[in-house]
């Protein structure tokens, strides 16, 4: 009966909850324990210019040096951590990382490229996310410019006017925007003119399309390039892989690109290395695309 079947699925999901809340549990704490014993740490993926491979800007991304398990990506404990609010004491611990970095290089005399951060939409809620990044500044030292924040388009649908109220202080404080994984949500394009966003970031799911979406996926994707172009907004796209990717991204008029085609995620002294050779690097950063009417 549906009574019968309503019972068994309530069983079923309730179970299920509860071996998913022990789990969350453990993994819980076992993340504090990783966070009093400072085992996070940061790798740092290269921006780049799709027709020159030159590097542009760098994006930090969160790792655990696990003691047991060796390096660990954010989606294994950043949804626990999001879920609790750790989240933002772990971000704030990325934030200040990154801009001791920032600091280190213009103090050993290298020129400088920008380093984005993520911000969670919890950190924003948490705390004045625009007095933390000033007074971050501030204390290393650091032209703003050189501090960019990511903060994705579900942040942006979820809580429209507080968000976008964030990214103009942000903005007015010298600091860039990027929208991240743009695409992914439900923003419309008639949004993009009153968020305050300086660069989008398209969503890699636009490049891993199979041959059923593929069409429709082209048809927004090159709908969104050139929107962005007419308004002038800056635009880069994640997930770069292959040379075709490259082609397309480059004919529709995207001229930036981040992903394993030119760089994984790195170690900060890796990517020190790379950016000790001045042809690596791409000082202008990310441009808008001139367009002719
Ligand atoms: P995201 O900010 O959209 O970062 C892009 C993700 O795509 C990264 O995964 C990156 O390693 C991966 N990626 C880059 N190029 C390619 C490619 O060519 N192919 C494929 N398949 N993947 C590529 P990662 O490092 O595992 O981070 C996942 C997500 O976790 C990030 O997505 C971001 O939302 C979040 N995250 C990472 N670091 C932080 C952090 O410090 N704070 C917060 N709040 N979130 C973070
Ligand atoms: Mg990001
Ligand atoms: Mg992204
Ligand atoms: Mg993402």
């Amino acid at each position: 009966t549906v009574k019968g079947n309503y019972a068994v699925r309530c069983a079923y999901y309730s179970s299920d909850m509860k071996t998913r809340l022990e789990n969350n549990h453990v993994l819980l704490a076992e993340v504090q324990a990783g966070l009093e014993r400072d085992e996070f740490i940061y790798y740092l993926q290269p921006k780049c210019n799709l027709n020159t491979g030159k590097i542009v800007g760098l994006e930090s991304l969160v790792r655990w040096k696990h003691p047991e398990k060796g390096i660990v990506a954010p989606g294994y404990f950043i949804p626990v951590m999001e879920s609790n609010g750790l989240i933002t004491e772990l971000d704030m611990k990325v934030w200040e990382q990154v801009c001791q970095t920032l600091q280190d290089w213009i103090k050993s005399g290298h020129k400088v490229i920008p380093i984005s951060v993520n911000v969670s939409s919890v950190d924003i809620y948490a705390i004045d996310v625009v007095e933390h990044f000033k007074n971050l500044v501030r204390k290393y030292g650091l032209p703003p410019e050189y501090v960019e924040l990511e903060i994705t388009e579900s942040a942006y649908v979820e809580e429209y006017k507080v968000i976008t109220s964030v990214a103009e202080a942000l903005r007015n404080a010298g600091f860039t925007v990027l929208m991240d994984d743009f695409g992914s949500g439900y923003s419309s394009l008639n949004m993009l003119k009153d968020v305050n966003v300086d660069v989008l970031k398209i969503d890699m799911k636009f490049l891993k399309m199979d041959e059923n979406t593929m069409d429709k996926g082209m048809g927004i994707l090159e709908a969104v390039t050139r929107m962005a172009n007419i308004m002038g907004l800056r635009m880069i796209a994640e997930g770069v892989e292959t040379e075709d990717q490259i082609n397309y991204l480059l004919n529709m008029g995207c001229i930036y690109g981040q992903g394993y085609f030119f760089y994984k995620p790195l170690p900060v002294e890796e990517i020190k290395v790379l950016l000790n050779d001045e042809n690596n690097v791409d000082y202008r950063g990310i441009q808008a695309r001139k367009i002719e009417h």
